[in-house]
């Protein structure tokens, strides 16, 4: 019998083979793709456990799925062998306000745990922009983060307790339902962030807090960048931690203008801000007009304030227009998800307007100012032949993380590694860190057939 065969015998007509399947499991939002030889549309832990059991004894690789809209290749079967799906295990088990938890099945898509506690008036702070698509357990082998984590941290800091079939299809409980827990190694946080390479992870109990009773949001368009940045810091250094601070470039702002005309923003600028504050509402009353104060006096331009949802919710859609309005360019985006120290903003930028120059390629950034996670979209253009330069659009990327690393930054704040970034990924942590990378995934996966080709592992 061969290992399809025996997974068919097993699980019956949960194992598909057929082309469309094959097909909607061999890539994500990357470029790169590669069909498996099977599917396990999986239901239960105990199916992927059985799975597991029968992959380890065939030797057969494995990768984990949840809804496939990575940026980094992280699901794609590279040397094909089995995909297991997580999207059908789509159960809110149980929410919990008295103990702060949610527990859920890995399949369930972010924005569905956030709707649900959200009736109850809880709330599961975590917001990747690809929180109505992407799943929980993607969320947390990929430890994503959003523009909320400057206040509430990223995914790993809601992760109470995992369950976790490893690559032998043994079944791993660990942390649990209480919102501290020291007991021995920190195993959830080593499973968070591990990009399906160390378990798959079928089972999650989350830490839920109540939501803020008030928000309110201000924007405003700056003259120079460099005097956004300022802003930033000095909404911090004032004792303002607000949940969200985005910044955008001039690049950005300009193809925002030309692409939702000229009454959208005013001409000429080269920064702009977004600061998201939440709270009880008293407070909210009194930071409000105390960061407009601290945006005036850095020089900004159109400072707006709105504190009803729907108001908040169309500064927030200007941002996310942002995105459509360098896709309306034309030109290709790829989108490096960098960290540098929040010092070094107006340096990051002014880096890529140099490499702008040398490579005659434009960089977009916006991102996450309160964390330094600046999203560098390199545009590629085409040339003369009508293909996209993306020769030269790496040799770029490869001298902005040479300078990221260099200044104290990380290749990757949100995305991970996977494919994409596995060529790096030695050189960001170093020899030795990545030995012990080695070692653990050793130790987890002897036979190495947990996801192989990914982290360059
Ligand atoms: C438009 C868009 C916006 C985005 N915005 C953000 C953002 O703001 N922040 C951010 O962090 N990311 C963002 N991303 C990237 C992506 O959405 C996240 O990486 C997300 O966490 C992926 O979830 P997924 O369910 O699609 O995982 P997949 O793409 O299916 O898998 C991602 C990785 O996780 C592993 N994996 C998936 N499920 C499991 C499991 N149950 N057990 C073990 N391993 C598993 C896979 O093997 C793979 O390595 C964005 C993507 C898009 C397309």
């Amino acid at each position: 019998m061969n290992w399809i065969d025996e997974l068919t015998s097993t699980l019956g007509d949960s194992i598909h083979c057929d082309e469309a399947c094959l097909l909607a499991h061999a890539g994500d939002k990357w470029f790169a793709s590669h069909l498996p030889d099977a599917v396990l549309l999986a239901s239960t832990t105990e199916q992927i456990s059985e799975a597991m059991r029968i992959a380890s004894k065939y030797n057969v690789p494995v990768t984990a799925r949840g809804a496939g809209v990575g940026y980094v290749g992280g699901c794609v079967p590279s040397r094909g062998g089995l995909v297991i799906s997580l999207a059908p295990m789509t159960r809110i088990i149980e929410l919990n306000p008295a103990d702060g938890i949610a527990r859920v099945e890995a399949g369930c898509l972010t924005a569905d745990i956030q709707d649900a506690a959200a009736e109850l008036g809880w709330f599961y702070p975590p917001d990747p922009a690809s929180r109505k698509e992407s799943s929980i357990g993607g969320n947390i082998a990929t430890n994503a983060g959003g523009p909320r984590c400057l206040k509430y941290g990223v995914t790993r800091n809601y992760v109470l307790g995992l369950t976790v079939v490893l690559a032998d299809g043994r079944i791993v409980r660990c942390g649990g339902r209480t919102h501290k827990n020291k007991q021995g190694f920190d195993l959830v946080g080593l499973f968070c962030g591990s990009e399906g390479m160390l378990g798959i992870i079928t089972e999650a109990t989350l830490r839920i807090i109540p939501t803020p009773p008030a928000r309110a949001a201000i924007q405003a368009f700056f003259p120079d960048f460099a005097l956004a940045a300022k802003a930033v810091q000095d909404i911090l250094q004032a004792g303002h931690l607000p949940a969200a601070m985005e910044i955008t470039d001039a690049f950005t702002l300009e193809a925002a203008r030309k692409h939702l005309g000229a009454d959208a923003m005013p001409a000429g600028m080269q920064g702009h801000i977004i600061v998201e504050i939440d709270g009880q509402e008293r407070a909210i009353k009194e930071e409000l007009p105390s960061i407009m104060s601290i945006l005036q006096s850095c020089g900004s331009i159109n400072a707006m304030s709105a504190t009803e949802p729907e108001d908040i919710e169309r500064i927030w859609q200007l941002r996310r227009e942002f995105s459509a309005s360098l896709r309306a360019t034309g030109l290709t985006k790829l989108n490096e998800d960098i960290v540098i120290p929040r010092s070094a903003l107006v340096e990051l930028v002014d880096f890529c307007s140099q490499l702008q120059q040398t490579h005659d390629i434009p960089i977009a950034c916006f991102g996450h100012s309160g964390d330094g996670n600046i999203h560098s979209n390199i545009m590629i253009p085409l040339d003369a032949k009508g293909n996209e330069r993306r020769a030269e659009a790496e040799a770029l990327v490869h001298e902005l993380f040479a300078w990221v690393l260099a200044r104290g930054g990380s290749i990757t704040g949100e995305h991970g590694i996977g494919i994409a970034k596995a060529p790096w990924f030695e050189g960001a942590i170093g020899s030795n860190a990545f030995e012990l990378h080695q070692q653990i995934k050793s130790a987890l996966d002897p036979l190495g057939i947990l996801n192989p080709d990914k982290m360059g592992l």
